[in-house]
């Protein structure tokens, strides 16, 4: 039996929100859609962020409701306080993912709070959910873990101790961002093994950004820690607004076509996942899209591992 590895694709959330234009809701819908069929077993689909800051998230509550309703997709939505999780909620979203910034930087310019104050809410948004009678997952995702363009250097034990506080505050899982994508592999195994010798399988994800071509590099050393999920975008969507310099995230058809050819079987069809691309060019015309399996197509060498 092949090993099983689960690709979350954040390409309509860290995606769309740099993207210059507006993706219109109907598209997206079908965008999600296509994913899911695809195989794509989780898809973060938007943030419940006030529509004045992300216009692009301005219908995520829509797209919420109809993304549930695709069988076998696990819905998540980002949000970034109490009453966005209120908010994701009612909406009937899965599990939330929570952001919270390694860094004081970026923390006071994505959320403007410390990251103390963050933590904080996160044990709020646990509280609540634990008293509400559907069960949603937290995820608690440690934002510039790696680096930070603001900050520059984050020292590893800062990393530790913001995911060893998630945990502690009830975090159902604690995924590692490199949000700039600054990191590097021997990076990410050092860290890796210092955040799992501090919370064990808390940890379960790691979300990587391309900016220096070692996405796919970093995603391989995260495997070798044994990290079996991995956030990625289609098309290499994706990048913080309040990240100056952040780039777009690991490729989903490339990270697809290295597990798949190493073995591990996400239950992702890489034919399909490319034929996606073209509903998210016709929602997004102007936007470059990015990726070496779509410009060199699929070689007769690829054997997906189921
Ligand atoms: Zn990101």
């Amino acid at each position: 039996m092949a090993e099983r590895v689960s690709v979350c694709e954040v390409g309509p959330r860290d995606g769309l929100q740099i993207a210059k234009g507006q993706m219109p809701t109907g598209i997206k819908v079908r965008w999600i859609e296509a994913l899911a069929a695809a195989g794509v077993p989780e898809i973060e689909v938007g943030s419940f962020v006030p529509a004045r800051l992300i216009p692009q998230m301005a219908d995520t509550g829509e797209i919420v409701r109809a993304a549930i309703r695709i069988p076998n997709l696990t819905v998540i939505a980002l949000v970034p306080n109490l009453r966005g999780a209120q908010t994701a909620y009612e909406a009937g979203a899965h599990a939330i993912s929570v952001p919270v910034s390694v860094s004081e930087g970026h923390s006071r310019a994505n959320l403007n709070r410390t990251p103390n104050e963050q933590i904080a809410e996160v044990a709020r948004i646990v509280g609540w959910v634990r008293e509400q009678p559907r069960r949603m997952k937290v995820l608690a995702g440690c934002s510039t873990a790696f680096g930070c363009s603001i900050d520059g250097v984050v020292p590893m034990a800062k990393t530790v101790h913001v995911a060893a506080a998630l945990a502690e505050a009830g975090a159902d899982e604690v995924i590692l961002a490199d949000t700039v994508g600054y990191a590097h592999p021997a990076q990410i195994k050092a860290t890796v093994r210092a955040v799992r010798a501090a919370i064990g399988s808390k940890l379960t994800g790691l979300h990587l950004h391309d900016t220096f071509g070692l996405g796919l590099a970093n995603a391989y050393a995260g495997l070798e820690e044994g990290i079996r999920k991995f956030d990625a975008a289609l098309a290499g969507l994706g990048g913080c607004p309040y990240a100056p310099g952040a780039s777009g995230n690991i490729v989903t058809e490339d990270l697809v076509y290295m597990l798949e050819n190493m073995g591990f079987e996400t239950g992702i069809d890489l034919a399909r996942l490319l034929a996606a691309r073209a509903v998210l060019h016709e929602g997004l015309p102007d936007e470059p899209l990015y990726g070496q399996v779509a410009r060199a197509g699929i070689p007769r060498t690829y054997r997906a591992a189921a």
